[in-house]
């Protein structure tokens, strides 16, 4: 038994192509290099299988195809950026998806966070407020085969009510303020995971949990630098 389970490993890892696998092996490090602060030392293993599943190249601009793998940010178009591999695994980490959960995500830009999310809930709803965004995203994530994300052209900071409440929301642009919409859409005992603070200045991601009472509470878990919120 031991040896077949190695030989399976072996083979699911040998279907990750080698820049994705050494994308993964940089995550793993700064995750681990930012355990001390975060409190988030490893990846769970369902995170790491569904960064491995996405291939991040086919999310980044031609001109930095080449670059698709390297565990930074990258322009995309409209002056918006994917976010860094590190930030992805930790904000997926964070919203601790479940197989059976639908979830928000505000800001899909390229779609590869939508991506990632989509291999580890059911049904990923994203909305995008530049619709040339959202119809390359849609247009991506169609090609690719994905079948459980739904992306809109519009403004996140209301949510989309009409699929709400949602059991998980991700919010992957920075808000003045935890927008009240969201909070409204938010399963009791669901995750809103959110960067929060001034557009150019500090922002902190956060882990917003609203329980059976509607109690909200707030956990701060590592500062960071996102393109802002921006409203219609
Ligand atoms: N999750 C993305 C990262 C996108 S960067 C990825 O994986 O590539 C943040 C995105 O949020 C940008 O595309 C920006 O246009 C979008 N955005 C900003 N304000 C928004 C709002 N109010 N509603 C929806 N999307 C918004």
């Amino acid at each position: 038994l031991a040896i077949i389970v190695m030989v399976m490993t072996l083979n699911t890892n040998a279907d990750i192509p080698p820049q994705r696998q050494a994308m993964l092996e940089a995550v793993r490090q700064s995750v681990l290099e930012s355990a001390g602060y975060t409190g988030i030392a490893t990846l769970s293993d369902a995170v790491m299988a569904a960064m491995g599943a996405v291939p991040r190249e086919a999310f980044v601009l031609p001109a930095y195809r080449d670059q698709a793998y390297r565990n930074t940010p990258l322009p995309i178009a409209a002056g918006q950026t994917i976010s860094q591999p590190l930030i992805v695994a930790l904000m997926t980490e964070m919203l601790d998806p479940q197989p059976g959960d639908v979830v928000l995500e505000v800001g899909t830009g390229s779609g590869y966070q939508a991506a990632v999310l989509s291999h580890l809930v059911k049904h990923v709803y994203s909305v995008e407020i530049v619709a040339e965004l959202a119809d390359s995203a849609s247009a991506v994530l169609k090609k690719l085969g994905y079948k459980n994300i739904t992306v809109r052209a519009g403004d996140g900071y209301a949510g989309w009510p009409e699929h709400a409440p949602f059991d998980g929301i991700i919010v992957t642009a920075a808000a003045a303020h935890i927008p009240p919409p969201l909070l409204k859409q938010l399963k009791p005992g669901g995750r809103l995971v959110i960067p929060v603070g001034e557009y150019s200045g500090a922002q902190e991601l956060l882990i917003v949990e609203v329980d059976g009472s509607g109690q909200v509470s707030k956990q701060s878990v590592l500062p960071v630098r996102f393109v802002p919120l921006t409203r219609d």
